[in-house]
């Protein structure tokens, strides 16, 4: 059994009144898996952190709701690394569906997990603030300048009134969203993310728990030309639908529901799609900004700002490894912020140490991935894959897991 929502809500811990008044150590800009963990981390060490959002919590996000080795070994670790257990009710991901052109092939998948976001974001955000944190959610993040020592970060709530916060250290945890921009025109341009062509956008929805025969623990993937989309039952028997696509599908007068249609219609013969495609056009569909991008650990025109998450770069999400990849992040980002006598490290020595360890890290998994996302802008490869896959059997299990990364930890 889950914990329902509401046991879970957060209270406003703070209001503005009182997150303006004295300068905090450090503050996170998102409550995602990279900013909460975070902020866990950093508050478990005694300092003052406040983690705010532009929104409350639990909020949807577009997000296929798989728990990577990676997500999994990160999540333990965090748990274990603070002063409250962190309670999670993940389901176990067992078979791993892939779909193209009317072929599939399937294979055991034994160490991956599922979670709905609404539970995970709001359970990791509780935890920092049962360690700690003070929360101020409702509260966008819009720009910052630096101020002698600290940094003062302008933000705005719900009602349109800003104000400002000081800090120490800042950690953008805003996800896709390049939301925070510096106020200074003497600034760098460097603060514009870098995106390749064809880029694709994501799209997410809910189906309601009569949307198919889905089994529980069984992901599907299904791939179309122009993106894919992965489907999985989550642990309140709803369907989550998280797709990557190309943006000029949209721009052919196709509304997201016919685009995600699309895609599963072209994947399966019409009577083996575990979903019923037709719920999908009652269903509110939220898209992403643009996924695929490089931005950097650092701010080049700040040496109090770090980048945690979504935020330092993203590639596709077709192997899974977005949450992971964000509670790494985030952990070695608050090693570096924070000496063993519990302490600031000065700011230099802190972006020195983050920049390097991130790269030895998750260099790697980002460069796995790329290649898997090229592969995938090919139809024919993929669904002569798929085909091959159903003749070897035996090669197949070994061969997803090294592309999902779903063996490598580490
Ligand atoms: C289609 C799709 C499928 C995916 N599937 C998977 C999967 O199965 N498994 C997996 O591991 N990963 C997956 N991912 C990736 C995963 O969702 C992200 O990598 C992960 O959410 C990153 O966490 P984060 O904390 O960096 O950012 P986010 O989770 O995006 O959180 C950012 C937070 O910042 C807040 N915010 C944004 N701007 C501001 C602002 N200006 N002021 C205040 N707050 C702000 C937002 O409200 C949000 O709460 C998928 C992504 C997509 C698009």
């Amino acid at each position: 059994m889950m914990v329902p929502h509401s046991e879970t809500d957060l209270c406003v811990s703070v209001v503005s009144q009182a997150a303006a008044a004295d300068p905090w150590d450090v503050v996170i800009i998102g409550a995602g898996p990279a900013g909460s963990a975070a902020a866990t981390l950093i508050a478990n060490n005694g300092l003052r952190v406040l983690l705010l959002d532009r929104e409350n919590l639990p909020r949807p996000k577009v997000c296929g709701c798989c728990l990577s080795p990676l997500a999994l070994s990160e999540l333990d670790l965090l748990s274990r690394q603070s002063t409250r257990p962190l309670k999670l009710r993940i389901q176990p991901l067992r078979k791993l569906t892939i779909a193209s052109q009317g072929h599939a092939t399937s294979v055991p998948y034994a160490t991956g997990g599922v979670l709905s976001r609404l539970e995970l974001d709001t359970q990791l955000a509780a935890h920092a603030v049962a360690t700690g944190t003070t929360w101020l959610p409702n509260t966008r993040a819009l720009h910052w300048q630096t101020d002698g020592d600290c940094v003062l970060l302008s933000v705005q709530t719900k009602n349109n009134a800003t104000y400002q916060i000081q800090t120490r250290r800042l950690l953008l945890a805003a996800g896709l969203h390049n939301a925070v921009r510096c106020d200074d025109s003497q600034c760098s341009q460097a603060q514009q993310r870098k995106r390749p062509p064809h880029n694709r956008i994501g799209l997410g929805a809910t189906l309601p728990s009569t949307g198919g025969p889905l089994d529980p623990e069984h992901l599907i993937m299904a791939i179309g030309d122009g993106g894919y989309c992965g489907l999985i039952r989550l642990e309140d028997n709803t369907i989550d639908v998280a797709a990557a696509i190309h943006p000029s599908k949209l721009q052919k007068d196709e509304s997201p529901a016919e685009a995600l249609s699309h895609i599963l219609s072209q994947a399966f013969e019409a009577t083996t799609c575990p979903v019923n495609i037709a719920t999908l056009k009652e269903t509110p569909i939220r898209a992403t900004p643009q996924l695929t991008h490089q931005t950097g650990t650092l701010d080049p025109d700040c040496n109090k700002i770090f980048r945690i998450g979504d935020a330092v770069g993203y590639i596709e999400p077709f192997t899974g490894e977005g949450i992971g990849w964000a509670l790494r992040s985030a952990r070695l980002a608050s090693e570096a912020l924070v000496t063993e006598g519990n302490r600031l490290r000065p700011a230099d020595q802190a972006a020195a140490r983050y920049h390097r360890r991130y790269h030895q890290a998750l260099a790697w998994h980002h460069r796995r991935c790329r290649l898997v996302s090229l592969a995938l802008r090919s139809p024919r490869f993929v669904s002569t894959s798929v085909q091959l896959a159903g003749y070897f059997p035996n090669l197949t299990g070994p061969v997803a897991r090294l592309i999902t990364g779903n063996s490598l930890v580490g």
